[in-house]
């Protein structure tokens, strides 16, 4: 890991803490999403044990599996990926789509949404009855995402290819998911570390900008989730401290979510998922605008 990385972490968590969460830093088991816009978990489920998966279910989400025996390239070769029955997506970014808890009927806009992972999880969750706006600044990563969206058959999702911070103004929506870019900082691995003081720095205040953004977008009362793979309190807690005027923190609760391991954070009722072997390490925050 890049020194300066464990030394922001040793600042902010202190030297035993950051041990642990540098112990968490690994390449981490296979985990997948059944589309319930395709098929059933029992049928998924049967299919991957026929092929020879072992799965262990996951507590909090009855639609993930975890994949101890196999590699994302044996799971990439079956037809129920080729056949979008399935997703391969980690745990954790599971995680914003269950708390923004998503409905029939409502538009949601998704402002930082290639290649779409939580943008199909959203799509599956409401039967493909939302309206789904999907916003994506990088035009590759969009055309991914549309590749995404129609092998998921999530069809009531608008790609909108812009800077989500340029959305027309008078725009409004029910639900609002900003699953920001971040330094990646909870998501290091052995293999690849891009971590560095200056995407840091550039990532928070990005964050700032997409997030005072996303609240001028929601109608009053309405809730919005925020979101960063980070561990990072700039990218976190302080980002969420950088809109109180406008937001209030809708408490999560974190009972519902059984076995997801946790660290400390600053701001009550926000979830900051330690890395672990099964998890990233990732925050999420549900806002209601003010
Ligand atoms: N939510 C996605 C998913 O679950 O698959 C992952 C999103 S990733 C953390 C952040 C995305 O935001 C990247 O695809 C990046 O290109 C995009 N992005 C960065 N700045 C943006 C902006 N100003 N407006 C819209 N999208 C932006």
């Amino acid at each position: 890991m890049e020194k300066i990385l464990y030394d922001l972490l040793f600042e902010q968590y202190g030297g035993a803490l950051a041990d642990e969460i540098a112990g968490g830093f690994v390449s981490r088991p296979v985990t997948l999403r059944v589309n319930r816009l395709k098929a059933g978990a029992d049928e998924v489920f049967e299919e991957l044990s026929r092929v020879g998966a072992e799965l262990c279910p996951v507590k909090w989400y009855a639609d993930a599996v975890i994949i101890k025996n196999l590699r994302e390239s044996d799971i990439r070769k079956l037809d129920l990926y080729k056949d979008g029955k399935i997703y391969l997506q980690s745990l954790s970014s599971m995680l914003p789509p269950l708390i923004l808890e998503p409905k029939e009927g409502e538009s949601i806009l998704d402002m930082a949404a290639a290649p779409g992972g939580k943008t199909t999880q959203i799509a599956a969750m409401t039967e493909g009855k939302a309206n789904v706006t999907a916003c994506e600044k990088n035009k590759i990563r969009a055309e991914r995402m549309r590749f995404n969206l129609e092998r998921q058959g999530a069809g009531r999702v608008s790609v909108m290819i812009c800077d989500s911070r340029k959305l027309d103004p008078h725009f409004r929506f029910d639900k609002i998911l900003l699953d920001a870019p971040c330094s990646g900082s909870g998501t290091v691995v052995p293999e690849s570390c891009d971590f560095s003081m200056e995407l840091y720095e550039r990532s928070m205040k990005l964050q700032r900008e997409l997030l005072t953004k996303a609240l001028g977008l929601l109608r009053p009362g309405s809730r919005m989730v925020y979101s960063t793979c980070s561990v990072l309190r700039g990218e976190n807690e302080d980002a969420i401290g950088s809109v109180k005027k406008l937001a209030r923190v809708l408490p999560i609760d974190i009972s519902r979510f059984e076995g997801v391991p946790t660290l400390p954070t600053a701001v009550p009722g926000t979830l900051l998922v330690k890395p672990t072997e099964l998890y990233e390490g990732f925050f999420a925050a549900a806002l209601e605008r003010i």
